[in-house]
């Protein structure tokens, strides 16, 4: 047995406590466990939950869903639907602004594609201005990554004159954690939306199913940040839908204990994108170009791209110099770079972007892919539907042309729009005014003080 091994779990967050490492949590834990020893009872029975039953039912003509009454989970002023990127931006950018605040996250952490999909590398967040390299990536996106800067092993390459770092996505779950509630936002995870609440024309709030049932989630201003449109195409918002590579990321792990020269000898020179951790690497899978609104499909090629994935490192395995690298895990959340984007009253195009195009309305400013190109100003059209009020979108749903889909879908941008979403969204609530009524300039204001780039 190892010393550690002979360790009790008290001890080490004893000492974790006394070390100040994660302190109140290591205290909280050692408080349960004291509790639980002294009798207080793990296992307790309860009376079970009684809900109101409204299965639906199989007929003739199908199966029909019965009318039902629903619940209303929570009623708020900014409703954020989508906790990746875009939306915890969007949430903390609204909170901030001082109106009440919901973000509804269907699994049971923040940072979608980032930390969830395990897409590690920040993309986006600097361009060339006369000649020189300057941060675009600034407020909340911003933010974000200061605070991973202060993180022990949470990020690497993050450096004003340096571009597109790379985080750990623990530790982006942790920081998203921490800006989300220190802004006051209320946060419902394990919350799906599966359709929207409508007050005539206007959507006033979503459906949402998890283990509580099913609920209403009631908001006067909506900001559609799931990554899919979700929201805004139930809500009948036009839009159209594409086909793109759905892959799936995983991490290798033990880089630092192969032997490298070995590995080149077998034709083995690359084993991934650097971490903040010397033995970690994060491996891209691009996948065929599919269907992500399709559970059959979605459901496919995650089995498929596990067992490719699992069969690739066991290959790596069998090369001399790869025996130690192990397979440290595939993401949670599948790779869907695009499926629906919104028609919005304006339309950002690659050729826009290409001559760094200005705009009245501008609400933040993209980066060059690789940071050497040109910065690109994002006008708040892009966010606002067509006709649909009561919602913008934000993310890598936004309304752009499809040259320009690859750089919007950047983490980077996805941080910027969202940013703006939820200013908009907020001032919008303020104002009482339709989300394309918000005044431009007021706007524009609030998010420079919020600490955005604007060009
Ligand atoms: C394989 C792959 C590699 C990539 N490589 C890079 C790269 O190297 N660098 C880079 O910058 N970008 C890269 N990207 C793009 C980038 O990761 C994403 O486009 C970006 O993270 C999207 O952010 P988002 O907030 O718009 O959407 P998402 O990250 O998809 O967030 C949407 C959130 O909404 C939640 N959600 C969705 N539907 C619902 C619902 N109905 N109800 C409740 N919650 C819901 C999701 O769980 C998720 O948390 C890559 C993408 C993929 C797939």
């Amino acid at each position: 047995m190892s010393s550690l091994n002979r360790i009790s779990r008290r001890q080490v967050l004893l000492s974790m406590a006394a070390a100040g490492l994660g302190a109140p949590f290591a205290r909280r834990v050692v408080a349960e466990e004291e509790a639980a020893a002294k009798g207080a009872r793990e296992l307790q029975l309860i009376a079970p939950e009684s809900r109101p039953r409204y299965p639906a039912q199989r007929t003739a003509d199908g199966v029909i869903q019965p009318a039902r009454p629903l619940p209303t989970l929570e009623e708020t002023d900014v409703l954020v639907v989508g906790g990746g990127s875009a939306g915890v931006a969007a949430a903390v950018a609204a909170a901030r602004a001082g109106v009440r605040t919901t973000l509804i996250e269907r699994y049971g952490f923040f940072g979608g594609l980032w930390s969830g999909g395990m897409v590690l590398l920040v993309m986006g967040t600097h361009a060339l201005v006369d000649g020189q390299l300057r941060r675009t990536l600034r407020g909340i996106g911003g933010e974000l990554l200061n605070r991973l800067a202060n993180m022990d092993g949470a990020i690497l390459n993050h450096a004003d004159d340096r571009a597109n770092p790379t985080s750990d996505p623990e530790a982006t779950k942790i920081a998203m954690d921490e800006l989300v509630t220190e802004a006051g936002v209320r946060v419902l995870f394990h919350c799906w939306a599966t359709d929207v609440v409508m007050d005539g024309d206007r959507p006033c709030g979503v459906v949402v199913d998890g283990k509580s049932g099913r609920h209403a989630v009631l908001g006067k201003v909506l900001v559609d940040a799931t990554g899919d449109g979700d929201v805004f195409a139930a809500a009948g918002a036009e839009h159209e839908q594409r086909l793109h590579a759905i892959g799936l990321v995983h991490r290798l792990g033990n880089v630092d204990r192969a032997d490298h020269e070995e590995l080149k000898k077998a034709g083995i020179t690359n084993l991934g994108g650097l971490t903040p951790h010397p033995s970690v690497r994060w491996v891209n899978l691009r996948g065929p170009s599919s269907n992500a609104l399709d559970v059959r499909e979605l459901t496919r090629l995650e089995i498929e791209h596990r067992r490719t994935i699992w069969k690739r490192v066991q290959t790596l395995r069998s090369k001399p110099g790869g025996e130690s690298l192990v397979l440290l895990d595939t993401a949670p959340q599948l790779g869907v770079r695009i499926s629906r984007i919104l028609a919005g009253v304006e339309t950002l195009t690659r050729a826009d972007a290409n001559r760094s195009r200005r705009f009245p309305n501008t609400i933040g400013v993209g980066g060059a892919d690789n940071g050497r190109g040109p910065e690109w100003p994002i006008p708040y059209g892009v966010l606002v539907p067509k006709k649909l009020d009561g919602l913008l979108a934000a993310g890598r749903c936004v309304s752009v042309d499809e040259k320009l889909i690859e750089s919007m879908r950047l983490i980077a941008a996805c941080l910027v729009t969202g940013h703006a979403a939820g200013a908009a969204a907020a001032l919008a609530v303020k104002d009482h005014c339709e989300p394309r009524q918000v005044d431009i300039s007021k706007l524009q204001a609030l998010l420079r003080e919020q600490g955005a780039y604007l060009g």
